[in-house]
């Protein structure tokens, strides 16, 4: 039989011309929440993977690439990191690398999907780890929007770990500038707000670049950062939000300083990958300076 007949696949459909076929070793969990379909399936390439409305949330092999670089170049940055916002993070691995630093005395996430949540400590431990039972964590189920709107507390660092904002995901209301708005309202004087920002690839980069040019409306400095997730079959985006740091400046004693403080050891993460981070293709920068659509 042709090896491919052996396998049970998995399709990520990017768009109509484009797929990413996963040979799958098992399937954990497949279901609907009343937010998004949910998949728990071990790949026989990246290991066990969360799958939220068809896309790839996260892998075994890889998760620490994209949550490092989503998590300490921020928190490198802020000039206070005792309280975090994480909008989002189902898997518990964006608050697992928070919890890294000793510096944060408060991590405050707010996830829509409890069953996602509930489903990740079940079959992904290893993502959330520790730290869904570390008593600086304060895990809230419910709207993050709703959240903005509601508390009056203010954070360091808010880390936006959502959904792609596709027309029917409960991150789609999250992603405009009224919103941008009420998370800035939340934001400590000088705090960082990061975002996952979408894919960085040439031939789909046309959403990172209106959120980056949405969000200059907001604050002083905007940059994009970006690593390559095997995963994700995609190079993926980041924005880095800060009226006082500008992250593509950040300099390497600050990081190696930070980093030497962090709890366990880093696997991606460190001035030099800062670096690689933040140096952009020419195809980006200009795509970046381009005057267009804004949320
Ligand atoms: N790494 C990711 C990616 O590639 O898009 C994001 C990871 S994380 C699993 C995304 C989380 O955002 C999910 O757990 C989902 O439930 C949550 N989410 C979506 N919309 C939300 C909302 N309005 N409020 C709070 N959480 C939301």
């Amino acid at each position: 039989m042709p090896k491919t007949e052996r396998w049970q696949w998995y399709v990520e459909e990017f768009s109509a011309t484009e797929q990413h076929h996963h040979a799958l070793e098992e399937t954990y969990y497949s279901g609907k929440t009343p937010f998004q379909s949910v998949a728990v399936v071990r790949s026989a390439t990246f290991g066990k993977m969360l799958i939220l409305d068809g896309d790839t949330q996260s892998s075994q092999a890889d998760e620490r690439i994209y949550h490092e670089t989503l998590v300490h170049p921020a928190l490198a940055a802020a000039s206070d990191r005792s309280s975090v916002l994480i909008l989002g993070g189902g898997e518990g691995a964006t608050l697992r690398e928070v919890l890294r630093s000793p510096d944060v005395r408060s991590c405050t996430m707010v996830d829509i999907d409890g069953e996602v949540v509930a489903l990740s400590k079940r079959y992904l431990p290893e993502w959330g780890a520790a730290a869904w039972d570390d008593a600086r964590a304060d895990v809230v189920i419910g709207d993050a929007l709703a959240f903005l709107r509601e508390r009056e507390q203010t954070f360091g660092v808010i880390v936006s770990d959502l959904t792609e904002p596709l027309p029917d995901s409960p991150s789609h209301p999250l992603f405009n500038g009224n919103v941008f708005r009420d998370i800035k309202a939340r934001l400590a004087d000088g705090g960082v707000y990061v975002l996952q920002a979408s894919t960085a690839g040439f031939h789909n980069m046309a959403l990172h670049a209106k959120m980056a040019r949405t969000l200059r409306g907001f604050f002083v400095h905007v940059r994009s950062f970006y690593t390559h997730v095997p995963a994700f079959d995609n190079d993926w985006a980041f924005l880095a939000c800060s009226d006082r740091s500008d992250l593509a400046a950040l300099d390497p004693a600050t990081i190696d300083a930070y980093v030497a403080k962090l709890r366990g050891e880093n696997y991606f993460y460190d001035a030099e990958t800062h670096r690689r981070l933040f140096a952009l293709p020419l195809y980006l920068r200009r795509e970046l300076a381009k005057a267009g659509e804004t949320f």
